[in-house]
């Protein structure tokens, strides 16, 4: 069924087209719109005049972060994966990234970023570089190497927080329903990535220690009610340990109170996902976020996330549904359906063009 919705998106776009050609330019232009956040990084409350401050020692990875807002606008921010501290922390000044990005001058989740004299302010979360116009950009082979694997199978840990004024709203158990169906939930995130990979890609749930059917809960001493997110994200993170070496993709669901009117976010082509309280618990929204961390940008044609055709498009507040693939250019990108497509070297208008032939 599931299948089917994205043989539909296939279908519409064909018809669109007249010819078998489903999509331009389908290896994943970006349509993101262009929206500068500014200096949304960390921001803790009463805090000494007099900073923390540490230099930074080693490269860090460049990170593009995609926030979906309650207005369903789009927030753009850059954030540095810092692997001696394992957090992600937000670059100050970040718009010359941001464009760098949209550029393709670097990309997020194998860029890296250092420079003589940058420095980490621990009460701001946030680093600085001295002179960003003029950085040099390295790349992290290795993690090229695990570069937006769309195949095989992915270990999942979701993450309940109890702060201490709030906790996640959901359980351990219905958050474990909600992404992996383990106490009957029909439509969750592992049925419906099964169904549209055609179990080209496989959700397996963490099972350890401390973690049952893939979700575990941190308590934390912060009050999160008014507190940015960044902060309960990289309290929780620092509780949990590394876990970028232990899992394929974490999905924290944090509870509620937190600053601003956010929903979700995700880091692109990369494992970690942050969820706005019981917007952990939808399934369009968990399926946008992982898209994100499998590399796929949004999905619209004039606004960032009008094209509802697929689930890169704008998520809804819905445990069960809708029960929907993703657009024709990104079931290109994701490889599920390579038995299934040609490629023509043919121009039409100066575009080209790629097709898939259904069987
Ligand atoms: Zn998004």
């Amino acid at each position: 069924m599931k299948f089917q919705t994205a043989i539909f998106a296939l279908a519409l776009s064909v018809l669109a087209n007249k010819e078998t050609f489903v999509s331009a330019g389908a290896t994943e232009p970006s349509t993101e719109a262009d929206s500068e956040s500014g200096e949304g990084g960390l921001r803790k409350g009463n805090h000494d005049s007099r900073s923390r401050r540490r230099l930074q020692t080693e490269p860090c990875l460049l990170m593009l972060k995609k926030t979906l807002m309650e207005d369903r606008s789009e927030i753009e921010e850059v954030d540095c994966y810092d692997p001696s501290t394992e957090q992600f922390v937000h670059i100050s000044g970040s718009s010359q990234l941001l464009k760098e990005f949209h550029d393709g001058v670097i990309t997020s989740g194998t860029s890296t970023l250092m420079q003589k004299g940058a420095y980490f302010d621990d009460d701001e979360g946030s680093l600085i570089f001295p002179d960003l116009a003029n950085v040099q950009y390295g790349d992290d082979p290795e993690a090229r190497r695990k570069l937006a694997v769309t195949t095989g199978t992915k270990e999942m840990l979701a993450v309940r927080v109890i702060a201490s004024d709030a906790s996640t709203t959901s359980s351990e158990s219905a958050i474990s329903d909600a992404w992996f169906g383990t106490s009957g939930d029909a439509v969750n995130f592992k049925s419906q990535y099964e169904a549209c990979s055609y179990n080209k890609l496989q959700i397996d749930p963490a099972n350890t220690n401390d973690v049952s059917n893939g979700v575990t809960t941190v308590t934390i001493s912060n009050t999160v009610s008014g507190t940015d997110n960044g902060v309960i994200r990289n309290a929780v993170t620092a509780e949990l340990g590394n876990l970028a070496s232990q899992f394929d993709h974490v999905m924290l669901c944090l509870p509620p109170g937190t600053s601003g009117g956010w929903i979700a976010y995700a880091y692109v082509n990369s494992w970690l996902s942050v969820y706005n309280n019981q917007w952990c618990d939808y399934v369009s929204g968990q399926m946008h976020e992982i898209g994100h961390n499998l590399n796929l940008a949004h999905s619209g044609e004039t606004a960032t996330y009008d094209d509802q055709s697929g689930m890169m498009g704008y998520s809804y507040s819905s445990d069960d549904g809708p029960e929907m693939c993703f657009n024709a250019p990104k079931n290109w990108q994701l490889g599920w359906y390579t038995d299934r497509q040609e490629t023509v070297s043919e121009w039409v208008e100066w575009r080209p063009y790629r097709y898939c032939r259904l069987r």
